[in-house]
């Protein structure tokens, strides 16, 4: 049995079943359509855990019916996006011609494949709590080139464990599997802890990340608070969490991902020319990421 692994324990050489102490990471502030995010993802030394490649967490924020996330146009390649809110609202509208408002415990996943471009707007009826995150997942060689397609799960299964109730948004935990499509093994958990804690059951064969979205956590002997995440090697079969005063925490976790990757502005690819030919069709409006209809204009793409 593994679990957290205090100071301790945390010797040069591992004991059998000792995994190592969680390696506790600082997000960075990006800016994204005029809205802080903390980034956990990618990092210097660790573009992915498992096929994850990209976790921004924005909020809690006040917004009015035009504030929030408001992003024109814009391409995407090789990669998944994942939106989950904990509060507010959302509109997403595609290439696809979907046009899907997403509330908070719904799910968005728009799989790009060899390309997709979508905007995402406020709906212009919501005031109040925005919070939530937006994650990319990096889709292998298989379905990479693929067509696109967007899906949105209108409810998402829950689970109890201990004194959490966890939200499977991709994967499977505890018997609670979400519909979501996953190209390779995924597992996207959000577990809101009562005061209290919760042993999560881990499926050894991944990696994982620990992402404090609200309140303070409690792994290991170590506080993490909201902008701090815990890397966690695999080999766990199980995750010790407490919250002497309540949190929300995202978990993620995959099998690592085989594949190198080169990540560029709005793509992930293989190589710096793939990304070349995206921003080129992207720039030159053909058919490979197509029209969505929005009031804003297209983005256009960085200089490489
Ligand atoms: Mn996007």
């Amino acid at each position: 049995m593994s679990g957290p692994v205090g100071r301790s324990d945390d010797a040069e050489t591992p004991a059998s079943g000792d995994h190592g102490a969680p390696e506790v990471v600082e997000a960075r502030q990006a800016d994204v359509g005029g809205m802080v995010v903390r980034r956990s993802l990618p990092r210097p030394r660790r573009r992915t855990v498992g096929a994850w490649c990209f976790v921004d967490h924005f909020g809690p924020l006040a917004v009015g019916p035009t504030g929030g996330i408001d992003i024109g146009p814009h391409p995407h390649a090789g990669l998944q996006t994942v939106t989950y809110l904990l509060d507010g609202e959302v509109l997403h509208r595609d290439s696809l011609g979907s046009e899907q408002v997403i509330r908070p415990g719904q799910l968005n996943l728009m799989s790009a494949g060899l390309g997709v471009a979508h905007a995402e707007e406020p709906t212009g009826h919501y005031s109040g709590r925005m919070h939530g995150v937006q994650l990319w997942v990096a889709q292998p060689e298989a379905t990479r080139g693929g067509p696109s397609a967007f899906e949105h799960h209108e409810q998402l299964p829950q689970v109890e464990l201990d004194d959490a109730v966890a939200t499977v948004l991709v994967g499977e935990l505890s018997a609670a599997a979400s519909d979501a499509r996953q190209d390779t093994p995924l597992l996207g958990v959000s577990l809101a802890l009562q005061r209290g804690g919760a042993s999560v059951p881990l499926t050894p064969s991944h990696e994982h990340l620990v992402v404090v979205l609200d309140g303070t956590l409690v792994l290991g002997d170590a506080p993490l608070h909201p902008g701090q995440s815990a890397y966690l090697r695999p080999g766990r079969d199980e995750l010790a969490l407490a919250a002497p005063d309540g949190a929300t925490v995202l978990l993620l976790g995959g099998e690592p991902f085989p594949e190198p990757i080169v990540m560029w502005w709005n793509f992930v690819a293989r190589s710096k020319d793939e990304v070349r030919e995206a921003r080129t069709s992207w720039e030159a409006g053909d058919d490979r990421f197509g029209p969505v209809t929005s009031g804003h204009s297209r983005i256009p793409a960085p200089e490489i």
